[in-house]
């Protein structure tokens, strides 16, 4: 056996030095001695009476203290709820939303929905009782458009505040401005780590309220040498840790995204069936944004005694999400980050190296019930002079074009003035302007037109928006918000075991469509739809049945929206009016094949077609794109083909008409005798 090889971790034989508290004990508490038992709760009172005596309190506390679902317990227990008043509290990730309600909603003893409840996007698990309320930050944003003073609300926290997320970040202005002349609403402000200070400065001077977290020694372990391959690193690591480490003790792992999950689950997995009984049981479970609930609460689940769990995450589990039991950490040092070039307006998901607070922060999470030790698959000269010291506010390195439409239609104009903690750079601002100039969501004053109202009604990017809204003129609104709904699950929709891999191709490209992806995704739906939302017709065809559920309910939503906004629902079989409404909203997003390789057309960026995609293999010489993927190169995922023209009639002010000439044809493009793998450099 090859894994037990590496020399990774130094000392990784020590024992701890006392045994950690099991989940296992954890469970026979009951939910009241467990409530009772966080760093929290001896500060309750205290607590209480300080939010009483302030107005905007900063709250600091380690991670696991207790912040998130005992604070609001609290004040809805010390009669904060009065007068059919809520108490809102914010998350930034959608996970920690619905797992923290879901929590809260058992310790309070109430089933979710009722006097505890969440709001997502696309989803809303709340009623007319709910008083303890839940949700994204963005959905917070979006409740300033119906109800600019939060009336509703006794009670506001905002979460996480370190995470410093770009819908957190504007909250922090907009709750800052409406407690002035809300004088009864409260305000918290919670982090788990060190801005407490700087919060404390922009919310003018506001008191800091401190927990003391209890923390045990965490053992800190760099490798040798520089790791080049983390993922394979991390399966050693993890199987090294289970078979050298006593139990109890569980792992938990920091990965970067549902797919390293996916793979890193698979190979562990085949490890594990190969090792058979030679080792103890290892529990391998996942902990990812889009996993569905029901999967979520196994985390939380107590490790038998004779088994070991290792939780692989994506970094919700860094401050969001708190899992109890982790004796050891695995550490890869890498996060999944948004950066936006307002210039050329790309946008990219990159695997970038985490901040020294953030491998703080992870580290830490070994140490909450016991000592701990965690296991950095990088190197101790890497940790000091690679790492930054903190990570980058988003606000400062994503596009606004989204939240900068939601401002304006909640009637903030004066975007350079508004209060920002860190303010974004200049260019995006203006970026984001021009943008939706572009998109006729404002005038040439800058000021929101009909449309641009209509726009931000949708929970959707601006182009999306666009798109929808335009599928009216051509007759196609139902198609399109298919369409939406299935780029916005956010999570694949093929399935594809190593096994069947052969098979599972077949019958992806079955629904294939020759003009693009966009309409292979409605013919997925399509068909989906004429077997009545078939589980059986979703496993034949390797299609994730989740994932439709979620597309068939954001459709629904979708639909509900364009009544509000007085859109008809119409119908057609022609795919060139569907892909003119794309148009409409991504023109942005055009790409021409030059001379072998796609260059976006307005800012000559080079980029390729997506293998995944039906038009890979005989690529048109226009295309136009979803948005751009960094894998091991940087591709455009879901690509449809275009005609230059429908663009000078859809986007005249932004394209000039040389940009869409045409030198040559599509066919002396293919004649040119070169295959499309060639073509595009493969
Ligand atoms: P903080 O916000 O200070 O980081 P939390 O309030 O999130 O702390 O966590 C307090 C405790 O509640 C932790 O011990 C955590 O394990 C537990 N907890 C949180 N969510 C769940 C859940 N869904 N199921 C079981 N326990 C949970
Ligand atoms: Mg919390």
């Amino acid at each position: 056996i090859d894994f037990i090889q590496t020399s990774l971790m130094p000392g990784a034989d020590e024992a701890p030095k006392e045994p950690p508290i099991s989940a296992a004990q954890k469970k026979k508490m009951t939910i009241d001695e467990t409530r009772k038992s966080l760093p929290v709760f001896a500060f309750r009172e205290e607590f209480i009476q300080a939010v009483k005596d302030h107005q905007v309190l900063i709250i600091e506390g380690e991670t696991g203290s207790g912040k998130t679902t005992q604070l609001p317990q609290y004040l809805y227990e010390a009669g904060f709820c009065a007068d059919k008043k809520r108490i809102g509290c914010t998350q930034p990730r959608r996970v920690a939303a619905m797992s923290v309600a879901s929590r809260v909603a058992e310790e309070v003893g109430t089933k979710l929905g009722a006097v505890v409840g969440y709001s997502i996007r696309f989803e809303d698990c709340t009623s007319e009782r709910t008083a303890i309320k839940y949700m994204t930050d963005g959905m917070l944003l979006r409740e300033f458009m119906n109800e600019p003073d939060l009336a509703s609300y006794s009670v506001m926290m905002i979460d996480e505040a370190h995470e410093r997320t770009l819908h957190t970040d504007i909250l922090f202005g907009l709750v800052k401005d409406i407690a002035r002349f809300r004088p009864d609403l409260k305000l918290l402000i919670s982090s788990a780590t060190l801005d407490a200070d700087k919060f404390s400065k922009f919310f003018d001077n506001a008191p800091i309220f401190r927990i003391p977290g209890r923390r045990f020694p965490v053992d800190i372990y760099y490798t040798k040498a520089p790791e080049t391959d983390y993922v394979d690193a991390a399966v050693i690591s993890i199987l090294q840790i289970h078979m050298t480490q006593p139990l109890p003790g569980d792992i938990l792992v920091f990965l970067t995204g549902q797919e390293e999950i996916e793979n890193i689950q698979e190979a562990l997995n085949e490890r594990i069936k190969f090792l058979g009984s030679r080792i103890k049981e290892l529990i391998v479970l996942p902990i990812y944004a889009n996993l569905p609930s029901d999967m979520q609460v196994k985390i939380f689940e107590p490790t038998p005694p004779t088994a070991r769990k290792v939780v692989l995450a994506t970094n919700i589990a860094e401050t969001s999400v708190t899992i109890d039991g982790i004796t050891y950490v695995i550490d890869p040092g890498f996060v999944k980050q948004n950066s936006y070039d307002a210039r050329s307006g790309i946008e990219q998901l990159n695997v970038v190296p985490i901040a020294k607070a953030a491998a703080n922060q992870r580290a830490g999470r070994a140490g909450r019930t016991g000592p701990g030790k965690c296991f950095r698959l990088y190197t101790a000269w890497c940790y000091k002079h690679e790492l930054e010291d903190q990570p980058t506010p988003e606000i400062q390195r994503t596009n606004l074009g989204n939240v900068v439409l939601l401002l304006l239609s909640i009637g903030i104009n004066d975007l350079v003035h508004f209060d920002f903690l860190d303010p974004p750079p200049k260019e995006t601002l203006i970026a984001a302007l021009e943008h939706l100039y572009a998109l006729g969501a404002l005038n040439h004053k800058g000021e929101l037109t009909t449309l641009g109202r209509k726009m931000a009604e949708f929970p959707t990017d601006p182009a999306m928006s666009k798109m929808i809204l335009a599928s009216d003129e051509y007759g196609c609104s139902e198609e399109i918000i298919t369409i939406a709904a299935m780029l916005s699950v956010n999570a694949s929709i093929f399935y594809r075991p190593k096994a069947m891999a052969v098979h599972a191709d077949a019958a992806r490209k079955g629904f294939w469509s020759p003009v693009g992806d966009h309409l292979t995704l409605l013919n997925v739906f399509n068909r989906w739809k004429e077997t009545n939302f078939s589980t059986q017709w979703c496993m034949e065809s390797f299609v994730q049945h989740r994932t439709m559920k979620r597309a068939r309910d954001i459709r629904e939503q979708l639909e509900a929206l364009l009544e509000r906004v007085e859109i008809e629902a119409k119908s057609t079989t022609d795919t060139e009016a569907i892909r003119k409404a794309i148009a409409a909203g991504y023109f942005y997003n055009l790409a021409k094949l030059d001379k072998g390789s796609f260059k976006t057309v307005k800012h000559r960026h080079t980029t390729q077609i997506h293998p995944n995609s039906s038009l890979f293999e005989d690529p048109p010489r226009w295309v136009m794109y979803y948005e751009l993927v960094m894998t091991t190169k940087e591709f455009m995922r879901e690509v449809i083909d275009v005609d230059p023209r429908w663009l000078s009639k859809i986007a005249p002010h932004y394209y000039k008409s040389n940009e869409l000439e045409d030198a040559t044809t599509k066919k002396t493009a293919r004649k040119a005798g070169k295959s499309a793998a060639e073509l595009q450099g493969k």
